[in-house]
């Protein structure tokens, strides 16, 4: 995920947040947790420590929203990589319907504009 991308997206924070792959993320500091919440998730990533996925390294886990799912930061699904991939390798066609969009909605509001009484 580029810079750029990352900047656009609307970043919410969370002790531990599914991501939209079903992998469940947890800050190993235990903060704003349930008593023994930490301990249960420790458990379940010993258990599954492909879907259960503890972080040492921050106070929160990241989570964003991008078309409906929400989906957290470094997950190893990628999802974020592949939603800038797909709009970032298909810009030409987003900008084409944003060029003939604008232009529709630009007349539309033109001939509406035309009927109110000067
Ligand atoms: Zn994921």
């Amino acid at each position: 995920m580029t810079r750029e991308f990352e900047e656009l997206l609307n970043w919410g924070g969370s002790p531990q947040a599914t991501c939209g792959c079903g992998r469940v993320h947890f800050t190993e500091s235990g903060d704003f947790m349930e008593p023994g919440e930490l301990d249960g998730l420790r458990a379940k990533a010993k258990a599954e420590p492909d879907r259960y996925i503890g972080d040492s390294e921050n106070d929160a886990v990241s989570i964003a929203t991008v078309g409906g799912v929400t989906a957290v930061w470094g997950c190893k699904c990628g999802h974020f990589d592949r939603v800038e991939a797909y709009l970032w390798g298909n810009r030409d066609m987003f900008l084409r319907y944003y060029r003939t969009r604008i232009e529709r909605e630009k007349k539309e509001a033109e001939a509406s504009s035309a009927l109110l009484p000067t």
